[in-house]
């Protein structure tokens, strides 16, 4: 999150006020929705409240709601008070501000997706009413549920909101949310340490399974067997098991036949892009919680521009807020929106229309001093590894290619060792400074 904060006062920011105003000043703690910041002077806070922009955005991006702050200043507090908050601050080092907010609670459910807050439309409406009957009736209804469709659609958030619905009803329901490498992961971890009772114990006795994107499950023998057992076993108990994926069971090629046709025992759903009414619908819904005034006439306008991703949807609304705020709009009209998303698609688009698989992997190798060969070859040291994740990421993230086109282009990989790297370098982005600075290095010379 503080990352995220002083990234974004660099991108805003000239670069004497930032070393001036922003570099001294230091993470405290996130305490529910407020941050607390030490400055290290008092005349630093007007300053910062006019900047309380950076805190509210990174705020929404990282943990999607919006936080305040409380400022604190060096030179106005008592040694004593200093120390005191100091002592905090070696808490907020510890569990930094990430843990606190996504730190995995055992069931892995995010309370904030809700069916209250997931808009009806004709895109979703069957599956929507198939994900209440299931939380109603819990193995009774659909069984398993197995829910598919493109990326930002809403799979992910109907899960969640059938495990919430289950747990309001019934708090000692044994949920777990889980994405299905981290099925994975849990099974090689367990196999490894000798802790497969462990595992069995956790995932054979749930009322309710949600998996998350099947088609990333690992095509290995042993974790797809485990699997099919799990599934057996919960299925046979009569607990509820809900999984999603990006394309039907049938085209699930990284599983076997067996487990294939279990996922269509139930009832097997789609989710489709919304179209404009519902994604009017979802930008007021989340222009509420604004203290921006959106004029219907803008939403409209960005509902015009992204049609096919609610997460896309979300972001360019984020964006536009983001680009009001920065020039001190209160009532956003349509040339602010209009500009920001602009800008938007100016970064992304435009630039990006004569880029290549072959220019990505140059321009990585490149990067990182190594050579093509090496690049799309068998070797594996870290130095020749990770270039190799960073320039299948980026093909992923600029070009959109499919996780076994890009396998292919990178010598005949595994599109689970894409999927993989991919996710390595997507969670990286998130934390790790480096990383980003590579990845904006490399972009620029597109
Ligand atoms: P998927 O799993 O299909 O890729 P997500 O469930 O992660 O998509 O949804 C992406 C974002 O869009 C989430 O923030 C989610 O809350 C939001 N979203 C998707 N569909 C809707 C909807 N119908 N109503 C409200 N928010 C939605
Ligand atoms: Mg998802």
């Amino acid at each position: 999150f503080w990352d995220r904060v002083t990234e974004l006062a660099h991108q805003n920011i000239g670069q004497q006020a930032f070393e001036f105003f922003i570099e001294p000043a230091q993470l405290l703690s996130i305490e529910k929705d407020v941050v607390n910041i030490l400055l290290d002077s008092g005349m630093k806070k007007d300053y910062w409240r006019k900047q309380s922009d950076l805190i509210t955005t990174a705020g929404f991006e990282i943990f999607g709601r919006p936080l305040t702050y409380s400022l604190y200043a060096k030179d106005e507090l008592s040694s004593n008070e200093l120390n005191k908050l100091t002592s905090i601050d070696n808490v907020a080092e510890t569990t930094s501000s990430e843990t606190i907010a996504t730190a995995p609670i055992a069931n892995g459910l995010n309370e904030k997706y809700i069916f209250e807050n997931f808009v009806q439309g004709p895109g979703n409406r069957w599956t929507l009413a198939a994900a209440v009957a299931v939380a109603d009736k819990p193995g009774d209804t659909y069984n398993p549920l197995f829910i598919y469709g493109g990326a930002g659609l809403g799979k992910t958030h109907l899960m969640h909101a059938i495990g919430n619905e289950i747990l309001k009803d019934n708090p000692t329901a044994k949920v777990k949310y889980v994405s299905s490498e981290n099925f994975v992961n849990d099974y090689v971890n367990a196999t490894r340490k000798n802790q497969m009772e462990n595992f069995e114990n956790t995932y054979r006795n749930l009322d309710l399974l949600l998996l998350d994107d099947v088609q990333f499950f690992s095509d290995k023998e042993g974790t797809k067997t485990e699997f099919f057992n799990t599934f057996n076993a919960l299925y046979d108990k009569g607990a509820q098991i809900v999984l999603t994926s990006d394309r039907i069971p049938q085209e699930l090629n990284n599983l076997e036949e067996r487990l294939v046709s279990r996922f269509s025992w139930g009832l097997t759903t789609d989710i489709t892009a919304p179209d404009y009414e519902t994604r009017m619908a979802i930008l007021l819904i989340k222009s509420e919680s604004s203290r921006l005034e959106f004029p219907s006439e803008t939403l409209s306008y960005i509902a015009g521009q992204i049609d096919s991703n609610v997460r896309e949807l979300e972001g360019a609304l984020n964006r536009v807020e983001f680009v009001a705020k920065a020039n001190g709009i209160t009532v956003v009209d349509i040339e602010t929106a209009s500009q920001a998303l602009r800008s938007l698609k100016n970064a992304t688009q435009q630039s990006l229309s004569n880029l290549t698989i072959k220019k990505i992997q140059d321009e990585v190798a490149n990067y990182y001093h190594i050579s093509f060969s090496d690049l799309v070859g068998p070797k594996r040291p870290k130095e020749i590894a990770f270039p190799r994740q960073i320039a299948m990421y980026l093909v992923r993230e600029l070009l959109g290619t499919s996780l076994p086109a890009i396998g292919t282009a990178f010598g005949g990989r595994d599109h689970t060792t894409v999927m993989y790297a991919y996710r390595q370098i997507s969670d990286k982005m998130k934390t790790d400074i480096e990383v980003q600075k590579d990845i904006d290095s490399i972009k620029r010379k597109f």
